[in-house]
């Protein structure tokens, strides 16, 4: 199957199929340098809307299995970010935690919405879906999309 990934220009320029996955979870987290509610340790209800896409149709008639995204996005968030503390590497929360032996993840930037939809994009592009966007919605009203950028033309200078 032709992914988008493989031929991402193309989809800029010609008639593209389009599926998506909804995956749900839950998460808390904080920002730092952040002035705003966001700055206290608090949780979200997450959902990630991820989008994938492709010029041509496998002989099944899809862009790709619905099961092997929904599998694919449930096994790393599952693993990943579901139900765990998420917090920026150099948060002062880190040595209590850490000294009460409670788990969180330390990612090397701020746990926002927008963060969250790139590493998501980055694991199941990196794992071979065709992904064209992930769309992160920290509540019902806001979201999030990252968007991979189309890679260079060989043609080009
Ligand atoms: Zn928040």
């Amino acid at each position: 199957m032709q992914g988008c990934l493989a031929s991402v220009a193309s989809c800029y320029t010609r008639g593209m199929f389009y599926v998506s996955e909804v995956v749900r979870f839950c998460y808390g987290h904080r920002l730092l340098d952040y002035v705003g509610k966001c700055a206290r340790v608090h949780g979200h209800n997450g959902k990630v809307e991820i989008v994938l896409a492709a010029p041509t149709l496998d002989k099944t008639g899809f862009v790709v299995d619905f099961h092997d995204v929904e599998a694919a996005a449930l096994k790393f968030i599952d693993e990943t970010l579901d139900h765990r503390l998420l917090l920026r590497r150099d948060d002062p929360l880190i040595p209590a935690l850490e000294a009460a032996n409670e788990p969180f993840v330390a990612l090397d930037v701020n746990p926002s919405a927008e963060h969250l939809a790139k590493l998501i994009y980055d694991h199941l592009a990196g794992s071979g879906l065709p992904v064209f966007e992930v769309r992160f919605f920290e509540t019902e009203t806001s979201v999030a999309v990252y968007r991979g950028a189309p890679p260079a033309s060989p043609a080009s200078p």
